[in-house]
């Protein structure tokens, strides 16, 4: 097919472009792991990284951040809000990645809408990079409804291929992020590789998480769990947070938004003492009704994209598809009951 395409130095080129008025984020090297993080020049790119260890959320929902700051000042109190300064590019999004954004405006960016994230959102443009080189560990993608090279969440989507990337322009947002940087395209006959297979699992529906809920089962998932909440927080999708204030050393007061997790023990405590969730296999529990029963009741679509994460930095292996496998199969079992 006759294509668009960028040589490894005009895209290198574009991106140093950018740097002077965007924040450019690209998988990086960070001890052991590779991360996204604020690119200072391109020479720092992980080319070859594949899938990140950590997700590109934290760009949108910062771990940690203050939202509001009172300041003392003459006559009362000065209100600081927080706000982005640069647009942000994320460079060497997976599809999964543009998937979990679609997800997460489900939420963010419904009646009342989070200003901070949506700021976020509009401010970004996302580069994604097709999976030709996949799939990793865990990757369930296409269970979920996406796939190694689905652009449909992206707002430029490059495809590795001899003479450099195809270049896929999917919204407006991309076509002036190209100019923004002066990108130059050259138009290439080019033969893009097939997507790579990624899972034969299928999702059971949600009468089987139903089904499942008084299962012995999230017991025996508890006793390995060690609650470390690793899990949560690589997850692109995962978004419990935590609202506190607290007093600084000159006297203003600011107003912190954290990720919270589902699988710490305190997670759910509620002023008096009470915890709705003691155990951590009602804990565990919820993680997975969450993501496949509560939030697609609610809005419509999984808290889940299949990026495999969890699966890959769960410390004793607990494994997302084995749970929807265990799903499944007990209520297959059920079904076999009622007709026998
Ligand atoms: S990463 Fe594994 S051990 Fe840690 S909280 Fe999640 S499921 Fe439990
Ligand atoms: S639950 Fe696991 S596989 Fe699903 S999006 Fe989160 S980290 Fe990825």
């Amino acid at each position: 097919m006759n294509a668009p395409i960028m040589t490894q130095a005009a895209l290198e080129i574009w991106l140093t472009n950018l740097l002077p008025d965007h924040t450019v984020i690209a998988p990086q090297p960070q001890g052991q792991q590779i991360v996204f993080a604020p690119l200072a020049q391109v020479s720092d790119i992980a080319w070859d990284a594949g899938r990140t260890d950590l997700s590109a959320k934290e760009f949108f929902l910062p771990a940690s951040e203050a939202i509001i700051t009172l300041r003392p000042s003459t006559g009362g109190l000065q209100v600081e809000t927080t706000h982005l300064t640069r647009p942000q590019v994320i460079f060497g999004a997976r599809p999964c990645d543009g998937h979990a954004l679609e997800v997460l405006d489900r939420l963010f960016l419904d009646d009342p809408v989070d200003v901070y994230y949506a700021e976020r959102r509009a401010m970004t443009t996302m580069v994604g990079l097709a999976c030709s080189d996949g799939p990793w560990t865990g990757c369930f993608c296409t269970a979920l409804g996406g796939g190694p090279s689905d652009r449909t969440h992206l707002d430029i989507l490059l495809t590795a291929c001899d003479g450099g990337f195809a270049v896929d322009v999917v919204t407006d947002k991309g076509r002036a992020l190209l100019e923004a940087g002066a990108a130059v395209l050259a138009s290439a006959d080019v033969a893009l590789p097939e997507p790579p297979a990624v899972t034969d699992l299928h999702l059971p529906d949600m009468t089987a998480w139903r089904a499942a809920f008084n299962a012995p089962y999230w017991a025996e998932l508890a006793e390995r769990c060690l609650g470390c909440r690793t899990c949560t927080y690589d997850c692109p999708v995962c978004y419990c947070f935590d609202v506190r204030d607290r007093v600084m050393g000159d006297g203003s007061i600011e107003r912190l938004r954290c990720w919270d997790s589902c699988q710490g023990a305190l997670c759910f405590a509620i002023a008096g003492g009470h915890n709705p969730r003691p155990t951590q296999a009602a804990r565990q529990r919820q993680r997975y009704m969450h993501k496949f029963l509560y939030y697609p009741e609610r809005e419509g679509a999984a808290l889940c994209v299949g990026c495999g994460r969890c699966v890959e930095q769960c410390p004793v292996n607990i494994d997302i598809r084995e749970v929807i496998g265990f799903v499944a199969a007990n209520n297959r079992a059920a079904a076999a009951e009622v007709q026998s």
